[in-house]
């Protein structure tokens, strides 16, 4: 009895070892280790800056192609991620983005000192992706309509929302708000910006808080989910749009699914998290390809700005 029940565990673990990290790592059947190990280093030799490989279908992209593609893989439709910069460049008529608040930037009011200090953090990634912080916003035209925008970055640290994130947005709302323009807001984030504690927090509140006055001008808002909208974004300004979009294979959701999993102590259904899961389920309108967004969202515009411009004609 006792070692066929030794020969089952052993079976159990070497089915997924990947899954989550391994509890008797002093067990000897780990075949699969030295072959992952070798996967790694094969993937330095691929010189960088030419070639992608696709995460999903394997397929080394030509990057020329791919920027041509709006990041998309042109053989699976992998939706990479795009900077926010990419992102209006593809979605707004030319010259027309006027950026607001393009100077502000994050203080550490905490003093906030982890692994790095929150100070250098945001020096390097202010380096690294030339943004003072997550999210751009402004005014600008997207086909006939001049609309309010925001876009979040999930390359500066994560697109964590802190303070800078929450005040662009609610004065871009605010804006929205005092020139009756309709809003989008593009989201890709981690969640709330931990080394701001508390200030981020606010943020969840401060956003919806001019949501709700925007809302009351009787103005249409559009949320945008990217791969991936979580945690504090998903609970504030995300997900109160009156059109809630994704974009195909988007991980959204509140907590991990790890988390989750270990908290109900249920299996989690498949596809769990998921753009398409959240479709099926209610919680979303549409999903729409990035190559086809800026026409939807005309489309979307034309729609819900239509009893606007009936008034105005009649006044
Ligand atoms: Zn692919």
């Amino acid at each position: 009895m006792a070692t066929s029940f030794t020969k089952k565990t052993l079976k159990l673990e070497t089915v997924e070892p990947a899954a989550s990290p391994a509890p008797h790592s002093s067990n000897s059947s780990f075949a699969k280790k030295p072959k992952l190990a070798a996967s790694k280093s094969k993937k330095r030799e691929i010189p960088e800056g030419l070639w992608t490989k696709c995460p999903k279908c394997s397929t080394m992209v030509f990057d020329k192609e791919l920027d041509e593609n709006l990041k998309v893989c042109t053989h699976c439709q992998h939706h990479f991620p795009i900077s926010s910069r990419e992102r209006i460049h593809s979605l707004v008529e030319t010259c027309t983005f006027e950026e607001m608040d393009a100077q502000m930037t994050s203080v550490d009011v905490l003093q906030f000192t982890g692994v790095a200090s929150y100070t250098s953090k945001l020096e390097k990634y202010q380096q690294e992706t030339g943004l003072k912080d997550a999210v751009i916003t402004g005014l600008c035209k997207v086909g006939e309509h001049r609309i309010a925008l925001g876009v979040m970055d999930f390359k500066f640290l994560g697109g964590s929302m802190g303070s800078v994130v929450g005040e662009k947005l609610t004065r871009l709302i605010e804006r929205a708000t005092e020139k009756c323009l309709p809003l989008i807001i593009i989201s890709a984030s981690g969640g709330a910006r931990m080394y701001e504690g508390m200030f981020s927090l606010m943020q969840m509140a401060k956003t919806c808080g001019a949501l709700s006055y925007y809302a009351q001008a009787r103005l249409p808002y559009i949320s945008v989910l990217t791969d991936p909208t979580t945690a504090g974004v998903m609970a504030s300004y995300a997900t109160v749009g009156d059109l809630i979009i994704a974009e195909p294979g988007a991980m959204i959701g509140f907590a991990g699914p790890r988390v989750i999993k270990d908290t109900t102590q249920a299996e989690l259904p498949p596809g769990f998290q998921t753009a398409e899961f959240l479709l099926d389920h209610g919680l979303i309108d549409a999903i729409i390809p990035r190559k086809e967004m800026k026409q939807r969202l005309i489309e979307y515009l034309n729609f819900l700005t239509a009893g606007q411009k009936t008034a105005s004609a009649a006044s």
